[in-house]
């Protein structure tokens, strides 16, 4: 994400892979990884616009091999505009997201960038069967390097669309 970002002028983002365990105490999020864009996202500074039907081809093939990951949210940047903010657009996306019925989860990430040299994202969590949200405090994340073991065939994949499609 902060290379993503470090080279980026435009809003940028992508579909969070991972698991989600809801219990009644707590929610649990474990993010392993992303799917970029996609060769025909549309991007600007003040609007992202993802590829779907690449990153859910993509999706499908992950979890052919870790059927245990899932779609658990969206990360993306208002890096490029200084919005410290979801907006009523962002907020409307996830929730239509979260209370589609092909959603099965109870709960959908969103992580929102707005610095250029990254710092934390600030994260909200949306509801199954909720119309608000929440912010998320920043000391309840933990963030560690992990490689998640299909990192480097993800970032081949990606690298041969954005090749194939040009
Ligand atoms: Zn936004």
């Amino acid at each position: 994400m902060r290379k993503s970002i470090a080279r980026s002028y435009e809003e940028h983002g992508g579909l969070l892979l991972g698991s989600i365990q809801n219990s009644d105490h707590q929610i649990v999020v474990n993010v392993e990884t992303y799917i970029d864009p996609g060769p025909s996202a549309r991007k600007s500074t003040i609007a992202l616009y993802m590829d779907y039907d690449y990153q859910v081809a993509l999706l499908k093939v992950v979890r052919s091999f870790h059927p245990d990951v899932h779609y658990i949210g969206i990360w993306h940047s208002h890096h490029s505009n200084g919005a410290t903010y979801l907006s009523a657009e962002d907020i409307r996306y996830f929730q239509d997201i979260v209370q589609d019925d092909q959603y099965k989860l109870d709960n959908f990430l969103a992580l929102l960038v707005t610095e250029r040299d990254f710092s934390y994202p600030s994260a909200f969590m949306f509801y199954k069967d909720r119309s608000d949200y929440d912010e998320i405090e920043v000391n309840h994340k933990v963030i560690r390097d992990c490689n998640f073991p299909m990192e480097d065939l993800l970032v081949k994949l990606e690298d041969l669309a954005i090749v194939r499609w040009k």
